[in-house]
């Protein structure tokens, strides 16, 4: 490609996406990422032992409600009937051992965590109870903080139980300096029903989430009039091929995280980043379950994944994946730690302090200005926002609509 049109920077589900619909519209599109794959941070690859997909940047399962992206992304995949579930590891005050609860809270977990046999009305009433001595409640208004949220949510003796210690674990800021929004997306029910996300639709992609991505490459350039050009382990801020782009201000669509492209002018925004341990078992099944979180400060891990019971439906063709047969023997686990964000760790999780909003609306006032010169933010980095995948393609459609317009 001698002069691309556009320029993509971050070949995640954002930049992909804007790539393929300006291609689409014939636009030529060149996308650049600093990693050495496509997919941001919902990459996954085979292990190479194994042959089981891991997610290389955490457990990444895909869920929405929104029409629009459920359409599209199934113009590129087809996806499993997987419907994620999640249990609980938590040590009660004088128990011998931890027990294992349904997440997200509901009338199993409220009946196992009290020994009881309520009914849906005789739990609401327990915890409504339980909730009653937050400020929220007391005050008559809306949750201002996590804790505040968790506690209406849930009452007092389960939020210290389940959400208190891992919620320190993750965030390592107060639950009051929180957002409630953290929490709000995870449903309470007052049935048996434990599935963790509420969304119209889930699954995973079949082959896996690079075959979705490489596809939406693939399609962009066979059946759009333009063409998408991508470009590994190239930094847009280290390259000379691409900064001499930039002096010629060609369009140019970011998705890294904002505060960098504007050289941490205001302060560093904050994040919280991850590490990921991995290990092959040679064990056929680890913990039974996809996702196991350990809600008490000890372990120091949050959760366990193992990954291939996010694909149960692979052990019916074990010729194509020997990993996932009954009789395999071995398994593929990763804890994963979260740990504060220094420069040159990836940034995963934005904080949202309220400093960092102050800084944060800095920086959108000049990214605002930077439009006129076509520069345009977007995903999870650009626009700091606690996105999930289904909310970054939603806003990159968005955005692309604008473009194409
Ligand atoms: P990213 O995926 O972060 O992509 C941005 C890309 O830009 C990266 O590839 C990066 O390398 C590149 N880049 C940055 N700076 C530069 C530079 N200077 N030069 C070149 N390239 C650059 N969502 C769900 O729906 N379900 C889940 O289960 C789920 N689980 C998650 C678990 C974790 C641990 C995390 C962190 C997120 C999870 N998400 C989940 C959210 C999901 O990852 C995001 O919504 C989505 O991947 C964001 O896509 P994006 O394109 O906005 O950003
Ligand atoms: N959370 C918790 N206990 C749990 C699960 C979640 O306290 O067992 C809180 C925690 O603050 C977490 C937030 O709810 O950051 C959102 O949980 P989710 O599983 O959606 O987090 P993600 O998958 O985005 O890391």
């Amino acid at each position: 490609m001698n002069q691309p049109d556009v320029l993509v920077v971050g070949a995640g589900i954002f930049g992909l996406t804007v790539a393929e619909r300006l291609a689409n519209s014939g636009k030529k599109v060149l996308v650049i990422d600093k990693r050495n794959h496509i997919g941001g941070n919902a990459y996954s690859e085979f292990d190479k032992e194994t042959g089981i997909e891991c997610h290389k940047y955490g457990a990444h399962l895909f869920h929405t409600s929104n029409e629009e992206v459920w359409q599209y992304a199934n113009r590129f995949t087809s996806f499993t009937g997987y419907i994620h579930h999640v249990y609980a590891m938590h040590q009660r005050a004088g128990a011998e051992r931890p027990e294992v609860f349904p997440m997200p809270v509901n009338l199993g977990t409220i009946n196992q965590f009290f020994q009881a046999n309520y009914t849906p009305d005789e739990a609401k009433t327990l915890i409504a109870e339980q909730a009653k001595d937050n400020p929220a409640a007391k005050e008559h208004r809306e949750p201002k903080n996590l804790a505040e949220q968790g506690i209406s949510l849930i009452g007092e003796p389960l939020f210290n139980a389940f959400i208190k210690n891992y919620t320190a674990k993750q965030w390592q800021t107060p639950a009051e300096e929180l957002s409630p929004s953290i929490i709000k997306r995870l449903p309470v029910r007052y049935t048996y029903n434990n599935r963790y996300f509420k969304d119209t639709h889930e699954g995973l992609p079949t082959d896996g989430y690079e075959a979705w991505f490489q596809k939406m490459i693939d399609i962009a350039n066979s059946e759009g009039s333009g063409k998408v050009e991508v470009r590994l382990n190239t930094d847009f801020f280290a390259d000379k091929d691409i900064q001499a782009l930039r002096d010629k201000n060609i369009m140019t669509i970011y998705t890294g995280p904002i505060d960098r492209y504007y050289n941490y002018q205001f302060g560093e925004l904050t994040w919280r980043s991850l590490d990921l341990e991995k290990e092959v078992l040679n064990v056929h099944d680890f913990q039974g379950c996809p996702v196991m979180n350990y809600n008490d400060l000890e372990p120091k891990w949050t959760r366990i994944h193992e990954f291939k019971h996010f694909h149960p439906e692979r052990a019916n063709d074990p010729e194509k994946w020997p990993g996932y047969a009954p009789d395999y023997g071995k398994t593929v686990i990763v804890r994963e730690y979260s740990k504060t964000w220094h420069r040159g760790d990836e940034p995963y999780y934005p904080v949202n302090t309220a400093v960092d909003k102050e800084k944060l609306a800095k920086y959108q006032a000049l990214a605002e200005k930077d439009k006129a010169r076509g520069v345009y933010f977007g995903g999870r980095l650009g626009e700091y926002a606690y996105y999930d995948m289904d909310k970054s393609f939603a806003s990159a459609l968005k955005l692309a609509t604008e473009l194409t317009k």
